[in-house]
């Protein structure tokens, strides 16, 4: 038996699928349904079940046994083995067991990090997002020792990861900092991330230079010159032309119908029904913007003071890891994710002419699907940036508050 211990967000353990209750099931889209090796046995080893696998296709390419086999999407994009009540034929005729792996466990997902065990929701489901976001309190995370067998992997390069482990406490550190704007504080946790990508010591010396990281002197330094208030930025027409460019070319190349739909009615909220360039953000657009801002979004989130924040710590946790993209890419992917959330949210709000937690939650659980969780998007406009060199702090300060900052 080896010592596990495991973090998880407080709540973690609340979380019940609401399987038919659910307006957002999990197996329709376009997912990539994996069959890992063990179920594709089971499955095969069963003559009653073996009519499942006309509907599975081996996966030649496959890296692991997780990834065995998938599931052939229907043309509807729905999975072949849900029934007409949208309830999965095989758990109810089999029961979980018999589920895949991927199936058993959405939205459940664990990661090793410095040999800590991280467990998560994901944020793709519209049920975590109303235990994550909606509550009138911060995130806080369980830690817990576990004897188990699970065999304590070590990590390869463990300074590096334990550097990544500190860098992400820091992160929800300054993100749950209270009496700062969250602009503010996603802009300090930029120029952090920046000064650490710069530095040139090991990954050692920077883990000690992250654990002496004085954040709350930056955010007094910071707060005073940029204000309190959210809206600055979205005034300014460069941001919302960015962030516009990036939303729309995201409903464009969807393959989620909700998300298309979700996309045509944020659009023409703003008065850009049949966007093409960024030449039609004028004055009229900023107005529109800035009134659903003013009216509908503002006093929403005067009302759930913690939604936001919560967002936010709730995407580092589930999404912030030692993979091999740079400390500072995942960070600037953070920054657009967010000032899109806002502009579709934005959007739709002036579209319905109200702000509400389901309009949110359904939103998110969309945009995370399509952004994040399938990151090509993201990936295109960071390159963008990138090859422009404005891969920078001045950059995002410029995103999220429409002018250039004081660095
Ligand atoms: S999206 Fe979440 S709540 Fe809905 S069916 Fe899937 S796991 Fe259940």
């Amino acid at each position: 038996m080896n010592k596990v211990t495991i973090v998880s967000p407080d709540y973690y353990k609340q979380f019940h699928c609401i399987t038919e209750k659910c307006t957002f099931n999990c197996c329709n889209g376009s997912w990539h349904i994996d069959i890992d090796k063990q179920t594709y046995e089971k499955y095969a080893n069963n003559e009653m079940t073996t009519p499942y696998l006309a509907y599975i296709k081996t996966n030649p390419d496959a890296v692991n046994d997780r990834k065995f086999a998938f599931v052939l999407i229907e043309k509807n994009k729905s999975c072949p083995f849900l029934n007409a009540e949208g309830l999965c034929q095989i758990q109810k005729r089999w029961g979980v067991a018999h589920l895949s792996k991927v199936c058993r466990n959405y939205p459940r997902n664990a990661k090793l990090l410095a040999g800590i065990r991280e467990k998560s929701l994901l944020l793709s489901c519209p049920e975590v997002l109303r235990l994550a976001l909606f509550r009138d309190q911060q995130i806080s995370f369980v830690t817990q020792e576990y004897s188990d067998h699970i065999k304590a992997t070590v990590a390869n390069d463990q300074s590096s990861e334990t550097y990544i482990l500190r860098v992400k406490q820091l992160i929800l550190d300054v993100l749950q900092e209270q009496g700062y704007s969250l602009d503010i504080k996603l802009y300090v946790v930029g120029y952090i991330l920046q000064d650490f990508q710069a530095l040139d010591q090991d990954e050692q010396d920077k883990t000690e230079m992250v654990l002496n990281c004085d954040y709350k002197m930056l955010l007094q330094q910071y707060a005073e010159p940029m204000g309190q208030k959210k809206a600055n930025g979205w005034q300014e027409a460069w941001t919302l032309q960015v962030v516009a460019e990036i939303a729309n070319f995201s409903f464009k190349t969807s393959d989620w119908k909700e998300f298309q739909e979700l996309g045509a009615q944020a659009m023409a909220g703003l008065g850009l029904r049949g966007f093409r360039s960024r030449e039609e953000i004028n004055e009229q657009v900023i107005d529109k913007f800035t009134d659903a801002v003013r009216v509908l979004v503002l006093p929403f989130i005067a009302s759930h003071p913690y939604w936001l924040e919560n967002y936010l710590v709730g995407y580092i946790f589930t999404y912030f890891h030692g993979d091999k993209t740079a400390l500072f890419t995942q960070y600037v992917r953070l920054v657009l994710v967010y000032e899109v959330t806002l502009f579709i949210l934005t959007g739709l709000a002036a579209f319905r002419r109200e702000c509400n937690e389901e309009m949110i939650s359904v939103a998110i659980a969309n945009i995370i699907r399509n952004l994040v969780q399938g990151k090509a998007i993201l990936d295109i406009k960071i390159n963008q940036i990138e090859r422009k060199s404005q891969l920078n702090i001045g950059y995002v300060g410029k995103l999220i508050f429409g002018k250039d900052m004081p660095y």
